[in-house]
């Protein structure tokens, strides 16, 4: 059995006020959601989120890191200062972070090393984009994505990484792929897994979906059998939507 993870992207939205006026609506609504509840608030909002998180069970992520641990890195914070401030989880390789800050699966690749020797979960982001899709490169595009992605990572180390397929045509679009495409995508991916890290690994890696996640069709898409969870962007920011997604109900 692969415990779900329900994740909320709050992207740039959100001051500290709000952010605990959220978590303090949402905290009763996700009490007994089978699923590990993960939010994942703005870097200056994380040490007010943790402390408006405590007592309920929600989990802070970040939604980035450096891949660099310590040093003269303007600008960045390393996947320690994350654990510091509360984090157990970071969003790693997001399509936005890919798209409009060029990162690569290289860089990608070595914030996931860092975030596995801090002891964060990684939530690690794959998808394709329209055209990739249009012109049937969608596998091509995953395979690379993995295999780059996740290189050099030990089975012990798969064991605190996540994958998020999210088809870029779908993130904040309201375009979601149909069940059929995605559970396609996730069975394909759950197939490297596979062959890079073996049966057990493949067996226990939580293969989230992520694209215009609504709560009208989150039901419909955990029904799939390697659908493991949702990495949710727009409906993350209003309670009633988000925990509708997290105490998902897996129906055909
Ligand atoms: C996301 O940003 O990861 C995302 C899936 O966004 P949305 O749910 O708004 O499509």
């Amino acid at each position: 059995m692969r415990t779900p993870i329900i994740a909320g992207n709050w992207k740039l939205h959100k001051n500290r006020a709000e952010a605990a006026e959220l978590i303090r609506q949402l905290a009763s609504m996700v009490q007994d959601a089978e699923a590990t509840v993960i939010i994942a608030p703005v870097f200056t909002t994380l040490e007010s989120a943790r402390i408006a998180l405590e007592g309920s069970n929600i989990a802070l992520a970040a939604q980035n890191c450096s891949c660099e641990s310590s040093g003269a890195f303007t600008g960045e914070v390393s996947a320690s200062h994350l654990i510091d401030v509360g984090c157990s989880h970071v969003i790693l390789g997001h399509s936005e972070r890919r798209q409009l800050f060029g990162e690569t699966d290289d860089l990608i690749n070595r914030k996931i090393s860092a975030a596995q020797q801090s002891g964060l979960h990684t939530i690690f982001c794959i998808g394709e984009t329209l055209e990739e899709r249009e012109q049937d490169q969608t596998l091509d595009v995953l395979r690379t994505q993995v295999t780059e992605g996740l290189a050099g990572l030990s089975t012990e180390q798969m064991q605190d990484v996540s994958i998020a397929y999210e088809p870029v045509w779908a993130i904040g679009t309201g375009k979601t792929a149909s069940t059929e495409q995605a559970q396609d995508v996730h069975s394909f991916v759950r197939g490297m897994i596979f062959s890079l890290f073996g049966q057990q690994t493949s067996e226990r890696v939580r293969i989230l979906y992520g694209g215009s996640v609504k709560p009208e069709n989150v039901d419909s898409l955990m029904a799939q059998q390697d659908i493991d969870g949702a990495l949710v962007g727009g409906a993350s920011l209003k309670a009633e939507d988000f925990a509708r997604i997290a105490n998902f109900r897996a129906v055909n």
